[in-house]
């Protein structure tokens, strides 16, 4: 039996991961989330697809002496990182809330993970940390932590290099840092979604918030980018695809850092994004043409291949599967 501690489990990549890995009958799980952006009842919906409940605990990975009571009842073979904060705009209103919270929580799990025996490591980490590069095609050799526009971003950079400096004084430190692409779509089964809390800033949620009509319109920021259609084109990845690649991932796990692009290599515009959900649900959404969003690139994707080499581990799903899918999800709420 291995056992798994899952950080930001509640979350929404979390629970698509946790429901993954319920399918091998070898993990017992650990869910340790303080709820800030997730609720409690997620934990039931996981129980109901994976047919096992996985453990919870509500708490905050800055409450060191919560998790040093944790790991002394707990001999955790692996530790996958989801917690943090997320939301761009935010973390330009509130640096030091994330900069504390994201950095400081995983040097809390880190203090704690033993020397003298393997721990696997998986962090989510984001396309972010590769800021502005000569080419929109990102390939984990290239150079980060330069150009980024955002204390988020940062934080995600920060803690890679903090994991770096760690794994050099650990031999026995199994590291994989991931580096999501734009997740996007729901589980097939319709019980678990993206429902973030607030305003959402990321196109998805907004688009389901204008087809629900809680957004009275969607502001497409910029269509005048040199792309083919004018609007900005992103790597939007099936969260279930993305879940699987943290299970490629730990089949694969190795000492020291390992990092690698999850995304589809596929840009999809904005525009692109919007007419396939139209035509999935057949209304058409309100939008406007605002202003370019400060801080955004014109165009980012995955060059996968490392993954799909080393991991064995390939996207299955489409952008018509995500929206499928989302919109399943959008009908059960
Ligand atoms: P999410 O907000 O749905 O999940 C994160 C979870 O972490 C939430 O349930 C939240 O309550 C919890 N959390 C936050 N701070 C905590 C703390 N101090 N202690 C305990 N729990 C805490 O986000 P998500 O979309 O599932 O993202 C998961 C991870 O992937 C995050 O680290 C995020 O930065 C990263 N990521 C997400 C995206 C994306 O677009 N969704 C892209 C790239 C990387
Ligand atoms: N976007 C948009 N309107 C919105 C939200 C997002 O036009 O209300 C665009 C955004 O400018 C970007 C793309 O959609 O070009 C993806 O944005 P998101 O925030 O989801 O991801 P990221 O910018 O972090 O890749």
């Amino acid at each position: 039996m291995k056992k798994i501690l899952v950080t930001g489990g509640t979350g929404y990549i979390g629970s698509h991961t946790v429901v993954e890995l319920l399918k091998n009958p070898d993990y017992s799980i650990d869910i340790i989330d303080n709820l800030s952006n997730s609720k409690e009842h997620v934990v039931d919906l996981i129980a109901e697809i994976a047919g096992k409940k996985p453990n919870f605990i509500k708490g905050d990975l800055l409450d060191f002496e919560l998790l040093k009571s944790l790991f002394e009842k707990n001999d955790y073979d692996i530790i996958i990182h989801f917690a943090g904060l997320k939301a761009v705009g935010e973390s330009v209103e509130k640096p030091l809330e994330y900069y504390e919270n994201n950095i400081q929580s995983t040097i809390n799990l880190l203090r704690l993970v033993r020397t003298d025996k393997p721990t696997d490591f998986i962090f989510s980490s984001s396309a972010t940390v590769y800021g502005e590069q000569d080419s929109p095609k990102c390939v984990e050799t290239m150079q980060t932590g330069t150009k980024l526009t955002n204390p988020y971003g940062r934080t995600k950079y920060f803690i890679e290099e903090i994991l770096k400096d760690y794994a050099n004084t650990n031999p026995n430190f199994c590291a994989t840092i991931l580096r999501y692409f734009n997740p996007v779509g729901a589980h097939p089964s319709g019980l678990l979604g993206e429902d973030p809390n607030g305003i959402p800033n990321n196109l998805m949620p907004v688009v389901m918030r204008t087809y629900t009509g809680e957004i009275p319109a969607l502001n497409i920021f910029g269509d005048d980018y040199d792309t083919p259609d004018g609007t900005a084109r992103r790597d939007y990845i099936h969260v279930v695809d993305l879940a699987r690649g943290h299970i490629a991932s730990l089949e694969h796990s190795k000492p020291g850092i390992s990092i690698y692009n999850l995304g589809t290599g596929l840009p999809t515009s904005v525009k692109e994004i919007i007419a396939a959900f139209e035509e999935a649900s057949g209304k058409k959404l309100n939008t406007n043409i605002a202003p370019r969003r400060s801080g955004d690139l014109p165009e980012c994707w995955a060059d996968p291949s490392k993954a799909n080499a080393e991991l064995g581990w390939h996207t299955e799903l489409t952008i018509a599967d995500a929206i499928r899918d989302t919109l399943n999800y959008l009908n059960k709420q």
